[in-house]
């Protein structure tokens, strides 16, 4: 589902990503972890195209076809986006929108500047939005304001948006980074439920290897923009966690 080949990327003189390859199949559930700094949220912006790579050169192709190549967008990345989900440690919701509206907002890709949005779509748009509000557990929400959410909430109104969107790709960067821990076992178990039923390739960072060990058969660990660990989640043991990132490996464990 996603290949990078190759990818760099230097924001003045930091190395942010070294030469990444990386290679993920179509229905798999890939934790991204590592240390503050060390690349995750960049890579993820790599995939959705909202960041460039080095020009002329590496690649990065989502469900096969290039989103970028050489540094550049392609042609089709715009269209491409609508099959990529994003979701975000925070700011994923417009506060002023209702929950349904924002979910609904999945069938845009895009946030319209007019008020009034529920008018826009369909009954069917709308079942489907309240459907997926169901699904990730918070149905009840669904007329409050996004602003009034709790944090778990708006994971999940994010979660359900990408739902509506019907992407074959989701990509969450440190959805749990600001939930307390029954509300971030929520949000992974919705996640790894997603993934599961409907055969969406999940790629989520996370910052404690904890989670990645119980919600994600493969973990992938970047330390200064390097792939430095790729394999079996249940392989990546707390002692070579030491051995990778050294005094960094304390917020991981
Ligand atoms: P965290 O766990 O804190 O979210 P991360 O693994 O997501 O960290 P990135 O945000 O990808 O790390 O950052 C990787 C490196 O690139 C960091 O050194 C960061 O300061 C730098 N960086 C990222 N985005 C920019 C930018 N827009 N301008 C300048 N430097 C950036
Ligand atoms: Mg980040």
């Amino acid at each position: 589902a996603i290949s990078i080949r190759n990818l760099s990327k230097n924001f003045g003189n930091k190395r942010a990503l070294d030469n990444v390859s990386l290679d993920i199949e179509r229905g798999e559930m890939v934790a991204l972890i590592g240390a503050s700094g060390s690349g995750k949220s960049t890579l993820i912006r790599h995939i959705c195209g909202l960041e460039l790579g080095h020009s002329g050169q590496g690649k990065v192709d989502v469900l096969g076809s290039a989103i970028q190549d050489s540094g550049r967008l392609t042609a089709r990345a715009r269209q491409m986006r609508r099959n990529i989900g994003v979701v975000f440690q925070q700011f994923n919701l417009v506060g002023r929108l209702s929950v349904l509206s924002n979910v609904l907002l999945g069938n845009l890709g895009r946030i319209p500047s007019w008020r009034g949005t529920l008018g826009l779509f369909t009954a069917e748009e709308k079942r489907a939005a309240r459907d997926a509000l169901a699904r990730v557990g918070i149905p009840e929400v669904a007329w409050q304001r996004a602003s009034t959410l709790s944090g778990g909430q708006q994971q999940r109104a994010a979660i359900a948006r990408t739902l509506v969107q019907r992407s074959d790709i989701l990509l969450a960067d440190e959805p749990i980074a600001s939930l307390d821990p029954s509300s971030a076992r929520r949000v992974m178990e919705i996640l790894a439920a997603v993934n599961r039923d409907e055969q969406i390739t999940c790629v989520v960072s996370l910052h404690q290897v904890e989670y990645a060990r119980r919600y994600c058969p493969r973990t992938v660990a970047l330390r200064n923009g390097r792939i430095v660990y790729d394999g079996p989640s249940s392989e990546l043991t707390n002692q070579m966690l030491v051995e990778l990132y050294g005094a960094n490996s304390e917020e991981l464990i």
